[in-house]
């Protein structure tokens, strides 16, 4: 056995995207102890940083110490007790989890189910919280990464509050690559994921809840069935001020490339990084179409960071992406369920949405084409 030297690949898949090597290197730092000074001072900024990021005052706003499948479990798993009605909507992969996730809990599950591709149906959600009074939840994502299409979170969760129910919003790949704002939209508890938009290594999971949410959780008929998740007790770990409890040992160097990419999203501004996976998107949008490769999802609720595009006809999609990877060194990402063989998924996520990496990408494909 050798040391592993992983080759140098472009992540322009649904994420991981590339890791910018000024994160690389802050995780390179040395390990001290998670309970040091310095570090919960790092944990501190981290939490300040994060409520930027999700457009929120939450004081409980902070990482979960695990993927973004962790942080949609935190969610669920404090917020739903055995019996809640939870309106779900379904639009690709990542609802579905959501359902699998209240049904496991004992919860009751409301679907609403909208084709892959299309956005959630804001009319079809109103019309559940109308059948559904007793209705407690209701659990959306914003950006579906297996299909690529943007739903108005906005208008969702406001249909949502004036029915009395709280949200539960999947933002792993909308944060910081699409407008998002938790306090003016009204999200009630929201996750999301490092791997994506914000270009830091897979494992942590951004999370944040509002008063509502925090009122659901500690005013609960029974406990929480998860121990690690149990934000009761995370809360005396993350909480403010110097009394910390331990709870677990935090990944460290995994939160100091967190840390660090936060330290460059403030230095971009939010707007700015919005706007840079727009444009971005837009550039690689003109060079597919130039090679007649169109979009799965039509265009307002078209994701920048996630390009859903139709495989040309007579193509052997395997094998291109396989050419693309060996011969180029570019990972795009296949299509999942009743997409798969159908679409590509080009990711401009992150550190990955830069102009020379679309002309990488378009000039690969049209060769390999
Ligand atoms: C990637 C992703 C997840 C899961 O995140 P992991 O870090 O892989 O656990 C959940 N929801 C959406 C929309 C995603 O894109």
């Amino acid at each position: 056995m050798k040391s592993f030297s992983p080759p140098n690949r472009l992540l322009m898949g649904p994420g991981p995207s590339d890791v910018h090597p000024r994160i690389l290197s802050a995780m390179a730092r040395q390990t001290i102890g998670h309970l040091d000074p310095a570090f919960i001072e790092m944990m501190d900024e981290t939490k300040q940083m994060l409520q930027y990021a999700f457009m929120t005052e939450n004081e409980l706003t902070m990482p979960i110490s695990a993927p973004g499948s962790a942080g949609m479990e935190a969610c669920f798993v404090n917020l739903v007790e055995p019996g809640d009605k939870v309106i779900v909507c379904i639009n690709g992969v990542f609802g579905s989890r959501m359902k699998e996730n209240v049904t496991r809990i004992g919860g009751h599950a409301i679907i609403v189910n909208d084709e892959w591709g299309k956005p959630v149906d804001p009319q079809k959600v109103e019309q559940s919280l109308i059948d559904n009074p007793d209705a407690k939840i209701v659990a959306f994502v914003h950006a579906e990464t297996s299909t690529g299409a943007l739903s108005d979170a906005k208008l969702i969760c406001e249909l949502a509050n004036n029915h009395g129910c709280i949200t539960i919003v999947d933002a792993v790949t909308s944060l910081v690559g699409s407008e998002l704002r938790v306090d003016d939209w009204g999200i009630d508890a929201i996750y999301s994921g490092s791997q994506k938009c914000l270009s830091a290594m897979p494992g942590l999971s951004p999370v944040s809840f509002s008063e509502k949410a925090i009122h659901k959780i500690t005013h609960r008929s029974t406990p929480v069935t998860s121990w690690f998740l149990d934000l009761n007790l995370v809360m005396g770990y993350w909480g403010k001020g110097a009394k910390r409890a331990y709870h677990h040992t935090a990944p460290v160097n995994t939160l100091y490339g967190l840390h660090e990419s936060l330290v460059m999203l403030t230095e971009e501004g939010l707007e700015n990084s919005w706007a840079r996976h727009q444009s971005n998107h837009l550039l690689l949008r003109e060079g597919l179409s130039k090679l007649g490769i169109h979009y799965l999802v039509d265009e307002p609720s078209r994701l920048p960071q996630l390009n859903s595009v139709f495989i040309p006809e007579g193509t052997n999609e395997a094998e291109v992406r396989s050419t693309l990877l060996n011969d180029y060194n570019i990972e795009i990402g296949a299509g999942l369920g009743d997409l798969a063989g159908k679409i590509w998924r080009i990711g401009l996520m992150g550190h990955t949405s830069r102009k020379e990496n679309i002309d990488l990408c378009l000039s690969a494909l049209q060769k390999t084409l």
